[in-house]
């Protein structure tokens, strides 16, 4: 733009130049041309009045040199001109600067050869014996016959050139002096121009470094002021636009971090595009790591890789589940389809990957569940048809078999009455259907009460049991399912502790994780003991431990699980610590105030 306006500067400076000078040759031109005629008007004038006082008719030749001669310096005095008197044959007679006798013929010169045509002529030589430009200007004696004698003058050229080179001097400053003025005013009319348009660059320039908030300030009511208000509506709606697509985009990717699908999108080069939260999580990516890199290059399942390759190769969609290794052991119930771009051209591959590993296991919990619970409903249904058959069989008859086979009858419909009624119970917390209702509870008599109703129970197997209560805690929660999940756990303790055996509870504060205050129950007993291997699954529906003792016992399975889910409700966790013949503690820890 700075060289746009110097050539603009340049342009103008050199248009002004050159008209002042073609104006000023004219001027010098025309100022010589008419000088000099006027000078010539003058001298034929002067010649006239000479011619009028002067005679030509002489006696003899030396008496009209003389008389020329004389002539000549006097009107030389009188004019400042030279004058020369030239006889019509072009014999000098007289001359006011030279000797005549020295001087040639002057019929050749052309003012004389002019004169002798037209009555007067004209010329301008340069005189050797002076040195000077001389207008030499000659007239006929006889206006009525030009060949005839002649009366010249001559005036030198001097004065005339020094005018002219005067007026050049004075011609050559003013131009100076005119293209300074010339170049500051054409500099400010080429800035006038050119700093709206070096402005609308500059915004362009910013607009293509992507910064819209740009504004041109031009106000001018041309085409370059049209222009500058293109460019800012231009500017505008890139802006609007870019504002639309940032929202857009901001959107898109708070709708895919917050996705539970994981989202891939690889190009047709097998690069991956765009990576959301969640496929980072599932895949076991960092944080934006693989954005923009191959999907090979990613340390991934060799099937994975295998079903993309295919996918971009074949440009077909493919489902599937496929189990991941790593970080953790997961399903993944993948989705792949080829995307296509508005050219129909083929854009890349979109994954879709769920996590159905809980899903899955859901699934197969239920299933086990219904087949659970069918089979532990079987068995005592089985006895009660059985026997029921054999006593319409005639037993009925028998008085003493037939007593035993209905308290048979009677207790295994007992048992299935339980069942029912810990399944129900189990559905009914497992889909928090019980509203748990919180009141503060004195911890040790609320214990000792508790102990109590399994008492008679433990003193039929002759189990001692003891109690340790830090004293003064108060705890937040509700008493009847609390109350549910110790005795559950001293019914556990009592019925797998043999005869003789010990069953102690102890109550204390602790601190938990976070710094929050804890009540602390353990329960612990010199029974049997669960097997190392056993431990993880006795929390399980219908999980025992030994399936032929515990029916002995007229367990269900179902306590252990009642317990975890209740403890669970009350926001605190249950643990479990066992050695097989040694004894087996389990631990509740639940906060003293719920959240
Ligand atoms: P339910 O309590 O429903 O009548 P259950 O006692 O068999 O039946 P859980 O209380 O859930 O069922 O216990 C699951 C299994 O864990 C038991 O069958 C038993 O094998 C084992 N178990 C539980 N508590 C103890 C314990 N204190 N000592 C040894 N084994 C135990
Ligand atoms: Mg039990």
């Amino acid at each position: 733009m700075k060289r746009f306006r110097m050539r603009l500067t340049l342009i103008i400076i050199l248009m002004i130049g050159l008209s002042v000078t073609a104006a000023g040759l004219m001027m010098g031109k025309t100022y010589k041309s008419n000088h000099i005629s006027a000078l010539e008007d003058s001298m034929v004038r002067e010649m006239r009045i000479i011619n009028s006082n002067t005679t030509w008719e002489f006696a003899s030749q030396a008496e009209a040199e003389s008389y020329f001669q004389a002539k000549a310096k006097e009107l030389k005095d009188l004019t400042g001109a030279r004058v020369t008197f030239i006889r019509k044959d072009g014999i000098v007679l007289g001359d006011s600067d030279h000797d005549p006798s020295t001087m040639d013929n002057h019929l050749g010169r052309t003012e004389v050869k002019q004169a002798e045509q037209n009555g007067t002529g004209r010329a301008i030589r340069h005189s050797d014996t002076i040195s000077r430009n001389m207008l030499y200007v000659a007239m006929a004696v006889n206006k009525d016959n030009p060949h005839s004698d002649i009366i010249r003058l001559s005036y030198s050229l001097e004065t005339v050139e020094r005018n002219i080179n005067r007026l050049w001097t004075v011609l050559i400053i003013g131009l100076l002096l005119l293209f300074l003025v010339a170049a500051a005013v054409s500099y400010r009319i080429a800035k006038g121009l050119t700093s709206p348009l070096e402005q609308i660059t500059d915004a362009a320039k910013r607009i293509r470094s992507m910064d819209y908030s740009v504004r041109v300030d031009v106000h001018n009511k041309d085409e370059i002021g049209e222009l500058g208000a293109a460019i800012n509506s231009m500017a505008e709606g890139l802006q609007v636009q870019m504002n639309r697509i940032q929202q857009n985009e901001t959107q898109l990717y708070s709708v895919l971090d917050n996705m539970t699908s994981g989202v891939v999108m690889i190009d047709p080069a097998g690069r991956m595009m765009l990576l959301n939260r969640r496929a980072e999580e599932v895949l076991g990516f960092e944080h934006r790591e693989m954005v923009g890199r191959p999907y090979s290059e990613a340390k991934q399942q060799y099937e994975l890789s295998q079903i993309i390759q295919q996918g971009l190769e074949k440009q077909e969609a493919v489902h599937e589940e496929i189990t991941f290794y790593f970080p953790e052991e997961r399903l993944l119930e993948l989705n792949l389809v080829p995307v296509y771009q508005s050219d129909d051209s083929f854009g890349g591959l979109l994954l879709v990957l769920h996590d159905v590993s809980a899903i899955r296991r859901l699934e197969r919990m239920r299933s086990e569940f219904v087949a659970n619970v069918s089979h532990e409903l079987k068995t005592p249904i089985t006895a009660i048809k059985g026997f029921a058959e054999t006593l319409l069989g005639g037993a009925v008859d028998d008085p003493v078999m037939s007593k035993q086979f209905m308290q048979i009858i009677y207790d295994e419909s007992e048992r299935l009455n339980r069942l029912i009624g810990d399944i129900l119970e189990l559905s009914k917390i497992e889909s928090r259907r019980v509203p748990l209702q919180f009141s503060p509870i004195d911890l040790a008599s609320f214990m000792e009460r508790s102990m109590t109703i399994l008492e008679s129970e433990a003193a039929r197997k002759s189990i001692t049991m003891t109690l340790d209560n830090a004293p003064g805690i108060y705890l937040e929660a509700d008493e009847d399912r609390l109350r549910q999940v110790v005795a559950n756990l001293l019914q556990n303790g009592i019925s797998y502790t043999p005869e003789g055996g010990k069953v102690s509870v102890r109550t204390s504060l602790v601190q938990g994780e976070g710094g929050s205050e804890m009540v602390q129950i353990r329960i612990v007993d010199t029974g049997i003991g669960i097997p190392r291997k056993d431990l993880p699954r006795i929390f399980e529906r219908f999980y025992r431990v030994d399936k032929a003792r515990s029916r002995v016992s007229g367990g269900t399975g179902l306590g252990l699980s009642i317990v975890k889910h209740l403890v669970e409700l009350h926001h605190g966790s249950i643990t479990v610590d066992s050695t097989v013949g040694v004894g087996t503690a389990f631990t509740i820890e639940l906060p003293v105030i719920q959240p």
